[in-house]
C-alpha cells in the first residue's frame, strides 16, 4: 500500500504549476489538516515546497532526498523494492537485508541507506560509504534457483546498474561507456563506479534467501587517497549531481527486466549479448587472481553460466567461476 506521503509526493513531482489544497484532499481522501501536516514533514526532510494563498502547493525544487517516500513515489516495478528499507545510517545493508531476511521479510525488499559504518565489499574488504552522497542498497530475494546459480545474480545486477547509469550518461549527451568488470565491478572511465556483493543462507539445493548489496558512487565529492586513482563518481564524470532515489528506482526496473529473461533459463543465455556489449574484459589481456592460483590469458568473453572464459597461451580455455576470483588487467586495474 503507497502511504499518503508517498502519493503526495508523485501528484506534486507531476504537476507543473500549483496543487491546490483542495485538489489534494479529494485525490488523497485526507483532511486540510492532514496535508498541512505532510508538507511540513516534507519541508523538514528538504523538500522546497512553496504554498500560496487561493493558489495551493508547488515543489519547487526536488533535491537530492533520500528516504522511503522519495524511493517509493519513483518506483515503477511489480516486487523489486516491494518493501523499502531506509536508515540514515546502518552498519551494512547486506547485514540489515540478512537480519530482515531472517525475521521473514518478503522477497523484492529493498534496504537503503545514506551512510554505512561497516560497507563490505569481497573478502572482508572495506566499501568506503561515506554519507550523504551515494547508493548503498541491498535487493532480498528468495529465488527459486539452484544455489549455484546465484552467482550468476551478482552479474544480472552488474548489467541493470550498467544499462541504468549508461541512460543518465547518453540523456546528458555524456559520450563515456559504462562497463563492468567480471564479475562484479561496474566501472567508468577505467575506475571503480560500483561495487556489488552478494551472500546467500542456502542448503545444499535449495536457497533461504540471497541478498545483492550494490554500492554505487554517485554525488561522491572526494575519496581516501589509496582510491583516488582507482575509483569514480557519476558527480566527478559528469561535472553535476546526480539524483539518487531516481537512480535506484530505473536500476530496479532494469533488474526486474533481466532476471524475469533469466529466470525462463535459468542462466544468462538471453542476456548475454546485452553483457558482452558492456563487459570492459572482453578480448583484453587478464590476470585471474584465484585463491592459491594465478595466471594470466585472454578473457574471451563469458559463458551461459556466468562464468568468465579466459585462453591461456597454450590455448586452452579456463572457464572460471564468478566465485571468490579478481580478475585484473594485465597492465591495470581494468
Ligand atoms: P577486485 O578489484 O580485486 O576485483 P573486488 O571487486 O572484489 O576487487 P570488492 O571486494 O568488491 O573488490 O570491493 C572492495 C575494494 O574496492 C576495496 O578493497 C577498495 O580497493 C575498493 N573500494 C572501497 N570502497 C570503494 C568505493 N567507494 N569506490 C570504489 N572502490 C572502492
Amino acid at each position: 500500500m503507497e502511504s499518503t506521503k508517498t502519493k503526495i509526493l508523485k501528484l506534486l513531482r507531476s504537476e507543473k504549476g500549483y496543487l491546490s489544497g483542495q485538489e489534494l484532499c479529494e485525490k488523497l481522501g485526507v483532511s486540510r489538516t492532514a496535508v498541512w501536516k505532510y508538507m511540513k514533514q516534507l519541508k523538514e526532510e528538504g523538500y522546497q515546497i512553496q504554498a500560496v494563498q487561493n493558489k495551493g502547493y508547488c515543489l519547487v525544487d526536488v533535491p537530492d532526498v533520500l528516504g522511503e517516500s522519495e524511493i517509493k513515489s519513483r518506483l515503477t516495478t511489480k516486487w523489486a523494492g516491494k518493501e523499502v528499507y531506509f536508515q540514515e545510517e546502518t552498519d551494512s545493508t547486506n547485514t540489515q537485508a540478512k537480519k530482515l531476511a531472517e525475521e521473514g521479510a518478503v522477497s523484492g525488499t529493498l534496504v537503503v541507506a545514506d551512510c554505512q559504518k561497516k560497507g563490505k565489499g569481497r573478502r572482508g574488504r572495506v566499501w568506503e560509504s561515506p554519507k550523504g552522497s551515494s547508493v548503498y542498497m541491498t535487493l532480498l530475494m528468495r529465488p527459486d534457483i539452484l544455489p549455484q546459480r546465484a552467482s550468476m545474480l551478482t552479474l544480472v545486477m552488474g548489467l541493470s546498474v550498467a544499462q541504468a547509469v549508461q541512460k543518465i550518461l547518453d540523456s546528458e549527451k555524456c559520450t563515456q561507456k559504462v562497463q563492468i568488470k567480471w564479475p562484479n565491478d561496474v566501472v567508468l572511465n577505467r575506475k571503480k563506479l560500483v561495487g556489488i556483493l552478494t551472500e546467500m543462507s542456502a542448503q545444499i539445493d535449495y536457497i533461504e534467501y540471497l541478498v545483492i548489496g550494490v554500492g554505487i558512487n554517485v554525488n561522491t565529492g572526494e575519496f581516501p587517497e589509496e582510491l583516488q586513482d582507482k575509483a569514480t563518481s557519476l558527480q566527478a564524470e559528469l561535472g553535476h549531481s546526480v539524483n539518487r532515489a531516481e537512480l535506484i528506482a530505473q536500476i530496479m526496473k532494469r533488474f526486474e527486466d533481466n532476471y524475469a529473461i533469466f529466470e525462463k533459463t535459468q542462466d544468462l543465455s538471453g542476456l548475454l549479448e546485452e553483457y558482452e556489449a558492456v563487459s570492459a574484459n572482453c578480448q583484453q589481456p587478464v590476470k585471474v587472481l584465484e585463491p592459491g592460483k594465478e595466471y594470466t590469458g585472454i578473457a574471451r568473453g563469458i559463458n551461459k553460466m556466468g562464468e568468465l572464459l579466459v585462453e591461456r597461451e597454450d590455448h586452452r580455455i579456463e572457464q572460471v567461476y564468478a566465485g571468490e576470483v579478481s580478475v585484473r588487467g594485465l597492465y591495470s586495474y581494468v
